[in-house]
């Protein structure tokens, strides 16, 4: 499944975002999935069109689609030398398709900062730097042997010309995700490199921040183009605790439109190209997450991998469409249902019923 794994300084915030994070988890109705790891949060990707779907198709249950977020246990500077925390950190973070990094701006006398003081941009660098040292370290690793392959051409020297290029990128204190236009991605892909992953920051943030439009293009600019996120760690583990109308309205009386995680679900969504695709019917009306550009076969194999191989065609007509007409008898005889073959590219939003010859 898409995980997206949670790091930061220690203090920052991270155990109490998670456990909000949890918290979601457990409440989480219609969790699709039998077990739920303990270090693992999962996230609903909000979407009012399922509700209108669920509407639509008098369906009983709504699936939404979800993000996971893995809890890392906290970097600290030195962390790629060390042994044991460093490590494990290592091994877990390798398996993140994207890192979210939560930075501290709150302020908060009680709260000791590990470098005295808060300091988004330095703590930034501190994270990344590790980072940065933690590939070094790997790329070190790798392109003696993998020179020794070459001689014996057992791999290709384009492969070796990649993982050079990635480890120059490094030297100059760069990120390779910052660099991906000018490297062989997919001869890296293997390496499993931490800063090759798409980064998220999360700035864990007080009313100062979040009711100022100012500070937060500030720290935005900070970290572009990578996306940022703006919340309050403590009020979205205060939220998770409210019904659904109670966190409205205490979101509302902070100024703010949707809750951190929320936001956070859908930033994720976007920093990993996903988009979604919509089945309903009478049993659920559900979300289904592929990649941007996917195919319709390719959308088909999301539900089961025989529907992508026996892929015949797919109905599908636009959620705006089937909303203006009402039903899908209404949108049918509108004429505005299209039958689509295996070259179809989906869009955000499609509502399809697969064809399959299976
Ligand atoms: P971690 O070490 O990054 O996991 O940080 P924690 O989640 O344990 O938080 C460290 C301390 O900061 C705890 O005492 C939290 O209650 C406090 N804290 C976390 N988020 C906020 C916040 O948004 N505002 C304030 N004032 N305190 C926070």
């Amino acid at each position: 499944a898409l995980t997206i794994g949670i790091v930061g300084l220690p203090n920052v915030g991270k155990s109490t975002l998670f456990n909000a994070l949890t918290r979601q988890t457990i409440l989480a109705a219609n969790y699709p999935f039998a077990t739920i790891e303990p270090n693992v949060g999962i996230v609903n990707l909000p979407d009012e069109r399922l509700d209108k779907l669920a509407e639509i198709f008098s369906s009983q249950k709504i699936i939404p689609a979800t993000v996971s977020f893995v809890d890392i246990a906290g970097i600290v500077k030195g962390a790629s030398e060390g042994e044991g925390l460093g490590n494990q950190f290592l091994a877990n973070i390798r398996e993140a398709h994207a890192i979210a990094q939560v930075v501290r701006v709150f302020e908060d006398e009680n709260v000791v900062h590990v470098d005295g003081k808060v300091d988004p941009a330095s703590d930034r660098e501190t994270i990344n730097t590790e980072l940065i040292l933690a590939d070094m370290q790997t790329l070190e690793n790798a392109i003696p042997k993998l020179e020794k392959q070459v001689k014996g051409r057992k791999a290709e020297q384009s492969t070796l010309d990649a993982y050079l290029g990635a480890q120059k990128v490094l030297e100059d204190g760069r990120t390779v995700f910052s660099a991906s236009d000018s490297l062989d991605m997919e001869q890296l892909a293997q390496l499993n490199l931490l800063t090759a992953k798409p980064q998220i920051y999360v700035f864990n943030a007080d009313e100062g921040v979040l009711g100022s439009a100012e500070k937060q293009a500030e720290l935005a600019e900070l970290v572009a183009p990578a996306q940022a996120v703006f919340l309050d760690a403590k009020m979205e583990s205060e939220l998770v605790e409210l019904s659904e109308e109670e966190a409205r309205e205490m979101l509302e009386l902070n100024g703010l439109e949707e809750s951190g995680l929320d936001q956070l679900a859908r930033v994720g969504f976007e920093t990993l190209g996903l988009q979604t695709y919509l089945t309903a019917g009478p049993k659920e009306a559900r979300a289904w997450t592929i990649n941007q550009g996917d195919t319709a076969p390719e959308a088909a194999g999301v539900i089961h991998t025989d529907f992508q191989k026996g892929f015949i065609k797919a109905e599908i007509v636009s959620y705006d469409d089937l909303v203006a007409a009402g039903s899908m008898a209404e949108v049918k005889s509108a004429g505005k249902v299209r039958m689509e073959g295996k070259d179809y590219v989906m869009k955000d939003g499609d509502v399809v019923e697969f064809r399959s010859g299976l």
